[in-house]
């Protein structure tokens, strides 16, 4: 770890922004300042990525992947009686199993913002630089998904003790259910304030509108600190905006890839809640 890791490349202008392809000087989340008092630690409080699953052999993100220690790797039994077969990594809520892979990479995407490991000399460096990423898969890896799975992830998440969320996920009507899951979690959910450039305010995007005391929704910034053309806002509905244009991270099958979208603001705003947590745990 380090307050200028190796791997903090020109193309991460959402950590670091020194005006690089047309951008704005500081128009960034501070990362290297925040990373001069603190970057994460290996026992840092749990976020589970709920999503299309994390490819956790990725060489950039696997020694940051929370391991469950009930768990006995591939012996084929629920060793610690949480209901879930050899679920090392996470939780593969839409299959109900154990294997949380990614086959999609978005939610790989997303853990290598929030926890990419960092000083490595390889690829990119995450918000947090060592972390614990538990990894929630609720979509099949077609994209495609149910409340049910929803409920059972969120679910998951909570009862494994994560103390944050980040979901970059959302659409269609408010569910009861996945309301519920997430009021009745002590975490603190962080929500993508969606892609259909609306107001929020008079258009409701759910889970980011649940009225929840331990929710944050997020809106999407450009590398100007122009909010992106995409991105949804509203005064009262959004908290918060983060880099979401043009965000490099990583991918399924050991890779790297950019990608737009309040799903890549979700995540730094995840791993700047997961590194005031690992520095204050008490907070
Ligand atoms: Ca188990
Ligand atoms: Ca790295």
């Amino acid at each position: 770890a380090s307050a200028t890791p190796d791997d903090l490349t020109d193309k991460l202008w959402g950590m670091h922004n020194t005006g690089q392809n047309g951008g704005k000087v500081d128009a960034d989340i501070d990362a290297p300042e925040a990373w001069a008092i603190h970057s994460g630690r290996k026992d840092a409080p749990v976020i589970a990525v709920i999503d299309t699953g994390v490819d956790y052999n990725h060489p950039d993100l696997k020694a940051n992947m929370w391991v469950n220690k009930g768990e006995i790797p591939g012996n084929g039994i629920d060793d610690d009686g949480n209901g879930v077969v050899d679920d090392v990594h996470g939780f593969n809520a839409f299959a109900n199993s154990g294997n949380p892979m990614d086959g999609h990479s978005h939610g790989t995407h997303c853990a290598g913002t929030i926890a990419g490991v960092g000083n490595n000399g390889q690829g990119v460096t995450g918000v947090m630089q060592e972390a614990q990423i538990m990894a929630v898969k609720i979509f099949a890896d077609s994209g495609s998904t149910n409340a049910a799975a929803i409920i059972r992830g969120i679910n998951y998440a909570t009862q494994m003790g994560a103390r944050i969320t980040s979901n970059s996920w959302g659409g269609g009507a408010a569910n009861q259910g996945i309301f519920d899951a997430f009021n009745s979690s002590p975490a603190l959910h962080i929500m993508a304030a969606g892609n259909s450039s609306g107001n929020n305010d008079t258009r409701p995007h759910y889970p980011s509108n649940y009225e929840l005391p331990n929710n944050v929704a997020v809106a999407a910034s450009d590398r100007n600190d122009n909010k992106a053309s995409f991105s949804c806002y509203g005064e009262k509905s959004v908290d918060i905006a983060a880099p979401g244009r043009d965000i490099y991270s990583t991918v399924n099958g050991g890779g790297y890839a950019s990608k737009s979208g309040t799903s890549m603001a979700t995540p730094h705003v995840a791993g700047v809640a997961g590194l005031v947590a690992s520095a204050f745990p008490d907070a």
